[in-house]
């Protein structure tokens, strides 16, 4: 008989090659297994029974919180009545078709068309090839250059893993790739020269912007790829009259702009998309996480009209485009997206999520800005970060060694709530499901308050 709880951690031990862990620490039973069960609302159980709140939505992406049977019923209905079918050569589905029309009525005016994908890092691909092939259309085969910033997340590929500006994605794998280049992360608290105002820091980075430029020669320069917020670079909302600073550069030498929404599309920062809210004016949009609450894997690269027009222009010249995925616009997958953006719509959680990070992000920073290795306390939306330093006055951080992030969001968990102790800096990081209460806020606050006493005391 199968002794459950023994055998799936001896197979999970022999067989599962863990994404983002310590290899050889997980094979030897160093590192903690987690077998999740089930979840409801913000909560999530496991397979011991205890129950944790969920501040970071899994890793950003159920917004509508577990347990959606909404959600679920559609997934089966559409399984039921047809599984696959796939959309090369002009073949949609109704969920498919149905999908790319709620995404462009909610999309920003500008917007056209949905290339649709699995993950955030394949629809940065194609947003990549998407670029390349707009410049070959238009004959500027050299303007081929992509431009992120530190700190920046765009996936985990072998060009989008170039584009995320984390030294951890680089390494390891001999990346970034020639056509990446990174410039200065639009990071406040941590700038060089303190004296800057936000206004003046955002002005220093649209300068260091231009002149990477200029070094690098404009015709040479095709697209500038970020978030709207940085999100697993630190959560760091951008400083004021950073986007505007930033796109006035980008139009000056013809370059565009791709807005990554992976995180901020449909709802997270109060606003259907973080573009609106920041005022970016982007060529493409990136979207996936939200756009199912991870219901189902799917993605999407929306293309702007004008960006559209051109692509267009080049199948009359090249013919059909050579780029598409077996999975692309999967009928299940476009089913739980349907049910997902209708039910954010019948839960008001766009509102929700801008009223209730409003409240969570007021009492995280009451509770915790006067404490001695709390450096900052960010965010927008229903994003936050809490960021730890030795020492507040002269902005020292702590040695990584010491691992500070990791050991409050252990502490954390203790605790009964799941945050995110992000990659890069001692910072512990929250996102929770759109849907999440004043309640529940107020809960993670007092457990991050207690964690943060227990280990910085
Ligand atoms: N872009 C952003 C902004 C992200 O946060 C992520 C994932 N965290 C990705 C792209 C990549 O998405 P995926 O992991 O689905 O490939």
């Amino acid at each position: 008989m199968l002794d459950r709880d023994n055998d799936l951690n001896a197979w999970d031990r022999d067989h599962f090659f863990h994404p983002s862990t310590h290899m050889g620490s997980h094979a030897r039973g160093e590192t903690p297994r987690r077998m999740i069960t089930g979840g409801t609302g913000c909560r999530i159980t496991d397979a011991e029974g205890r129950e944790s709140l969920d501040a970071f939505a899994g890793l950003y992406c159920v917004n509508v919180g577990y347990g959606r049977t909404e959600i679920a019923e559609a997934i089966a209905e559409q399984a039921r009545q047809l599984a696959y079918y796939h959309a090369y050569v002009g073949h949609g589905t109704e969920a498919s078709v149905t999908l790319a029309r709620m995404i462009i009525e909610r999309a920003p005016a500008t917007m056209s068309r949905v290339y649709f994908g699995l993950s955030g890092s394949d629809a940065n691909e194609t947003n990549i090839k998407l670029i390349w092939y707009y410049n070959n259309v238009l004959g500027r085969p050299e303007k081929k250059k992509i431009i992120s910033r530190w700190r920046g997340y765009h996936g985990s590929g072998l060009m989008t893993g170039s584009l995320t500006g984390l030294s951890l994605f680089h390494a390891q794998f001999d990346l970034p790739l020639a056509p990446v280049l990174h410039t200065e992360a639009p990071y406040y608290f941590r700038r060089e020269d303190r004296s800057q105002t936000e206004e003046q820091f955002s002005a220093h980075c649209a300068t260091k912007l231009e002149e990477l430029i200029l070094a690098e020669g404009p015709d040479t320069i095709a697209a500038f790829i970020g978030e709207p917020i940085l999100g697993t670079g630190g959560i760091v909302p951008p400083p004021a009259g950073y986007w505007a600073a930033i796109q006035a550069v980008l139009k000056k030498y013809d370059i565009l702009l791709v807005a990554d929404e992976v995180v901020t599309g449909f709802g997270r920062l109060g606003t259907m998309f973080g573009s609106v809210h920041y005022g970016m004016e982007p060529d493409l949009i990136t979207i996936a996480k939200g756009l199912t609450s991870a219901y189902a894997p799917l993605s999407g690269s929306i293309v702007s009209q004008r960006m559209w027009e051109v692509l267009v222009e080049g199948s009359d010249r090249f013919g059909p485009i050579g780029h598409g995925w077996t999975y692309s616009a999967h009928p299940v997958c476009a089913a739980a997206g349907v049910a997902n953006l209708k039910l954010i719509d019948e839960m008001d959680l766009v509102r929700n999520a801008g009223e209730v990070g409003a409240h969570f992000r007021a009492a995280l920073a009451d509770a915790l800005s006067d404490h001695a290795h709390v450096g900052e306390v960010r965010g927008d939306g229903l994003m936050a970060a809490v960021e730890f330093v030795e020492d507040r006055d002269d902005r020292r951080f702590f040695d990584p060694a010491r691992k500070v992030g990791p050991a409050v969001s252990a502490a954390l968990l203790e605790g009964g709530v799941i945050g995110r102790a992000m990659p890069q800096g001692d910072i512990l990081g929250f996102a929770p499901p759109l849907c999440m209460t004043r309640e529940d806020a107020d809960r993670v606050v007092s457990a991050t308050q207690e964690a943060v006493r227990k280990v910085l005391g």
